[in-house]
């Protein structure tokens, strides 16, 4: 059994080693502490050690964890990293910085009059459907440029790509080819990586891996 420190401690060396065999920066590379379903105590042993980014799935329960958390710490950034129902927008907007997400234009309207409304803007990445999967969310690779012009033409920042390879697959080839698709499309971002592949996305040029249970379980 080791605590949450050593944990983080773990995490934070492994994306140092990845980067530096790519010859990259480990401060390029953003660790998003993923913490849906964990509790506020599990949650405050990561700030006490300098996380400041964590992503959540659910805005129904970040409405109930979340605000008293960052009055105590409002540094902090909070990142929507789960499938976004249009008609949770407004409250998406008023919860997260940043939002990983962003898959299609029905969404990307919804965000637009909720910024308007509240007056700021989430950062958003474009999740591609990068293994061209029915049942997960995403923009198809053949849609993704005249997706970007519409996100580029809307007042919501655009932070990068993010995708999830399919599960039974080696993860390489898709972080890979999302890297390329950032590339051609002149965009900066990465958000790719979890626990189970975050040093092979780190290798590639992810710049936020999202990290859940290697932070929370042996
Ligand atoms: C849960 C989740 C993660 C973190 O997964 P772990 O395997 O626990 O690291 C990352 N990204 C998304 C989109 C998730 O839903």
């Amino acid at each position: 059994m080791s605590d949450a420190a050593t944990r983080l401690a773990n995490v934070r060396e492994q994306i140092a080693r990845a980067a530096r065999a790519a010859r990259r920066r480990a401060e390029d590379v953003t660790l998003v502490a993923v913490t849906k379903q964990r509790g506020v105590e599990e949650i405050e042993p990561l700030i006490a050690a300098g996380v400041t980014d964590f992503g959540e799935n659910r805005v129904q329960e970040v409405a109930g964890k979340w605000p008293a958390l960052r009055s105590a710490h409002p540094n902090l950034r909070l990142h929507m990293i789960g499938r976004l129902q249009s008609n949770k927008a407004e409250e998406a907007v008023e919860l997260f910085d940043v939002i990983h997400s962003l898959d299609r234009a029905s969404l990307l309207d919804a965000l637009v009059k909720a910024g308007e409304k509240a007056g700021r803007y989430p950062h958003v990445y474009v999740q591609v459907n990068i293994g061209a999967e029915d049942q997960k969310g995403g923009v198809a690779i053949a849609d993704l440029p005249g997706f970007l012009d519409q996100v580029r033409g809307s007042p919501l920042p655009l932070a990068g790509l993010m995708a999830m390879p399919p599960l039974e697959k080696q993860p390489g080839p898709y972080f890979a080819l999302l890297a390329e698709l950032a590339r051609r499309h002149d965009v900066t971002g990465l958000s790719m990586g979890m626990s189970s592949d975050y040093p092979t996305a780190v290798m590639l040029g992810s710049t936020a891996v999202r990290v859940g249970s290697a932070l929370f379980e042996d």
